[in-house]
């Protein structure tokens, strides 16, 4: 499914649903709203966890995020994942990809490492039909402009290895270290450096925690940060949003991501997000804290963002 494509119809703006509370808990069509959910069990078990708490979007791991160990998706596997979500109100799957991967990494052992790690990602949201796979931009260690260049040529050669219609969406990073992809502008830079055909599979995930850390005003300049995203990348290329709060000050460089509307971002950017036309087709996926109950948190979550939609 190409993403210029996804938005199916949407019949009503959230903005002018009736303010009863049952209307601000129901998913609205096409509404494109969820949570990363555990794939405990297998990945047939995702769906009926984002069923569970209402959600209309989900994301997960297709592994284990902080291991190396790799795994392919067999045919029973990709069919049980099928029909799991047929049965769910979910339209868009996101995946994340490893927290170990580094494709701009100047070490060529560890880059070829990133690289064939990052390959099978790519092979297995395409067996699973995923529509979104979301990236972190790599950390550069050495020089800048060498490590973009790398990361961008990494893409490129995943991309060509493994066809199929998952988009990849490079992430907004918070900024620390060495770490690529914290302004509009380097964003714009990887994925210039991809072949044009290449990077027609290609968009971004802005995360609203680490675009506030790395110094981009949603509280005070809402209008302005997003202006400035479609005068550098475009506003076509904003195809997954990871709705997160913060625990951390105004340009912090840190990622520490806290419940909506109770961090350093408070209510006011969700509420644009949730009621902004120009979000409507664009993936909406909470990483918060889960607490010790992660159905009840996220459902609370959902909860809170469609009351938002519908003017509260
Ligand atoms: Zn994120
Ligand atoms: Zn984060």
């Amino acid at each position: 499914m190409s993403p210029a494509k996804q938005p199916k119809a949407r019949p009503r703006r959230s903005a002018g649903a009736p303010a009863t509370a049952p209307a601000a808990k129901a998913p609205a069509a096409g509404e494109l709203l969820g949570a990363h959910v555990s794939i405990a069990g297998g990945t047939h078990e995702a769906p009926p966890r984002a069923g569970e708490i209402g959600a209309t979007a989900m994301q997960m791991f297709t592994k284990m995020a902080n291991r190396w160990a790799e795994r392919a998706v067999d045919d029973a596997e990709a069919r049980g994942f099928r029909a799991a979500l047929a049965q769910t109100p979910v339209a868009v799957t996101v995946v994340h990809d490893s927290y170990l991967i580094n494709l701009a990494s100047p070490d060529p052992a560890l880059r070829r490492r990133s690289i064939e790690s990052f390959v099978a990602e790519l092979e297995r949201c395409h067996a699973l039909g995923i529509t979104y796979l979301v990236s972190h931009p790599g950390n550069f260690m050495d020089e800048r402009e060498a490590g973009v260049q790398r990361n961008a040529d990494a893409i490129a050669e995943a991309l060509e290895r493994v066809p199929g219609k998952t988009v990849l969406c490079m992430e907004t990073t918070a900024g620390a270290g060495t770490v690529i992809g914290s302004t509009f502008e380097e964003l714009a830079r990887l994925l210039d450096l991809v072949p044009a055909r290449l990077r027609r599979r290609m968009g971004v995930c802005l995360d609203t925690c680490h675009v506030y850390s790395a110094g981009y005003d949603l509280v005070r300049d809402f209008d302005g940060v997003f202006a400035r995203f479609d005068d550098v990348l475009g506003a076509d290329r904003l195809r997954v949003l990871h709705l997160n709060d913060s625990k951390t000050p105004f340009d912090s460089r840190r990622d520490r991501h806290e419940l909506i509307g109770e961090g350093t971002l408070g209510p006011e950017p969700f509420r644009r997000i949730m009621t902004g036309d120009r979000f409507r087709a664009v993936a909406k996926v909470l990483e918060t804290p889960k607490l010790d109950d992660a159905t009840k948190t996220d459902r609370k979550m959902l909860a809170r963002l469609r009351e938002y939609a519908a003017g509260h």
